[in-house]
């Protein structure tokens, strides 16, 4: 099948860059979403500096993929470019800063950390995020998060610009940073971290991981705290003490071991999770008075 928009993305990507009609549920941790009409993986800057200006210019409507650790894409898919950047996961270090494409596992960059004796990024030994998903959330965990290290990050602007901006300019609050709101795609980071006892890192990434696998359903797909936590509570608490634990809609269920997160039992699709989503939001809100806003994104058609 050939159409314009392939055309014009095969006179700068190379074909064997180009999916069309990608199923996204091989690319999202709760392993449900319908197709792309074309994913693009572009292995340089000046490939997605393309894709971006391309779509700009011809109207084409343009999305994001990290690790799809925080996403829920709709059954329906998502029209236009979905952008991925699998191939840009250049990892370099350079003193006491580690610069990171975007398509980097922060999981990797956390171990590069340990590695080069550096510490500051045992926080993100488990978190299953790509460096451009873990900006835009600006992640965190166990009392770390991205704001705390990152010095600055390169970015695409939707014109097809590349601008630097600094930590304050990211403007990273609680799960949040200007990049999405502005629609700025994420190129790479540089992270500043300070010289460590490498013993005491690993030791600090060692404990995280045990309370992990402790407290988390890592033996199911899911996408994490599907919540925010509301001022003053817990989301996990709130969903546990409304009685919704292992409330299931088709294989989507909310798990036994921790209330927060929805795991794929089977064959969930984004239907169901969506469902079961809206579900715990008015159970919640009925029993408690507390409005459950989602961390994770739901973007796609129905
Ligand atoms: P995606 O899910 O792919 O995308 C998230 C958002 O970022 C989307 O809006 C997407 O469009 C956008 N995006 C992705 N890449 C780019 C880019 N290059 N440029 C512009 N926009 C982009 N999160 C935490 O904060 N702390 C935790 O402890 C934690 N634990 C988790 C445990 C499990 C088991 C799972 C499944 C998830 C967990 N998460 C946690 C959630 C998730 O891993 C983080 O939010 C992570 O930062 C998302 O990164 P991603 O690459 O998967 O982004």
């Amino acid at each position: 099948m050939t159409d314009w928009i392939y055309d014009a993305l095969t006179k700068t990507i190379p074909e064997d860059k180009i999916l069309i009609n990608e199923p996204l549920k091989h690319y999202t941790h709760t392993r449900t979403g319908g197709i792309a009409d074309y994913l693009v993986l572009p292995a340089t800057y000046e490939e997605a500096q393309h894709v971006a200006a391309l779509a700009h210019n011809e109207n084409i409507p343009l999305t994001m993929l990290g690790n799809g650790s925080n996403l829920i894409v709709r059954d329906g898919g998502i029209r236009g470019i979905v952008l991925h950047f699998l191939h840009l996961d250049a990892i370099e270090q350079d003193g006491n800063l580690l610069m990171a494409q975007s398509g980097a596992p922060i999981i990797d960059v956390s171990q590069r950390a340990l590695s080069e004796h550096l510490t500051g990024l045992e926080f993100a030994c488990g978190i299953p995020g790509s460096v451009g998903g873990a900006l835009v959330m600006n992640a965190g965990a166990y009392g770390g998060e991205v704001s705390n290290v990152l010095k600055h990050a390169k970015l695409l602007t939707l014109e097809g610009v590349i601008i630097t901006l600094t930590n304050e300019e990211l403007e990273l609050s609680y799960r949040s940073s200007v990049i999405s709101k502005k629609h700025y795609i994420v190129l790479e980071a540089v992270f500043e971290l300070e010289v460590g006892d490498v013993t005491a890192i690993r030791a600090k990434m060692d404990e995280l991981t045990h309370l992990r696998e402790l407290k988390q359903p890592l033996e199911y797909p899911s996408c994490g705290s599907v919540f925010k936590r509301p001022p003053n509570h817990f989301a996990g608490k709130l969903i546990q003490d409304s009685g919704l634990q292992q409330t299931r809609i088709g294989d989507a269920e909310v798990s036994e071991k921790h209330a927060g997160f929805i795991v794929n039992r089977g064959n969930a699709t984004a239907t169901d999770y969506v469902s079961l989503i809206q579900h715990i939001q008015k159970t919640v809100s009925t029993k408690f008075n507390v409005d459950l806003h989602t961390e994770v994104k739901i973007i796609g058609e129905d």
